[in-house]
């Protein structure tokens, strides 16, 4: 037989396993409980924890960090599998983000450019040094429209 309690605020007799060990109150009621307590305290919990991390910062730092480092490879493939299993999703989150975003993202674009100028430029300049061939293809590639693709790739076949 599966023994039994009353909850003392539903008054519902559950299985015992209804209930966190040694409650007196069922979990629906305990989950119902901190729903309500955190949306009555949210600023009051979120002040706390906040406290919390100014005051042990240094202390969860290291410990993400040494979380991090002994679990390197599950977080990598969970981050790949996680990517993979979303691509379609995030791709669509970012069309959408973008079209939705698109003046303020070409404000915030032209601003970073105007207060970065001389590095995107340098950037430029280097990248292009580096990449000369590479860039003269793709150059080549996309300043020729299909109908001239086609007839280049006859071409070079009938050689
Ligand atoms: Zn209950």
């Amino acid at each position: 037989m599966i023994e039994q309690k009353q909850c003392i605020k539903c008054l519902a007799i559950k299985a015992v396993a209804e209930f966190d060990k040694g409650r007196a109150v069922c979990k629906v009621c305990r989950n119902e409980q901190s729903r309500k307590y955190y949306a009555a305290n949210r600023e009051k919990i979120k002040e706390k924890d906040r406290k919390y991390y100014a005051a042990n910062r240094e202390k969860i730092n290291e410990r993400n960090r040494k979380y991090r480092s002994e679990n390197r490879e599950q977080i990598s493939e969970y981050r790949r599998k996680y990517y993979a299993e979303n691509r379609e999703q995030s791709n669509e989150y970012q069309r959408k983000y973008n079209a939705e975003n698109r003046e303020q993202l070409s404000e915030q674009s032209r601003k970073y450019y105007a207060a970065n100028r001389e590095k995107i430029s340098e950037h430029h300049r280097k990248y292009k040094a580096e990449n000369r061939e590479q860039i003269n293809q793709q150059t080549l590639i996309r300043s020729l429209d299909p109908a001239k693709l086609a007839e280049l790739k006859t071409k070079l076949e009938k050689l």
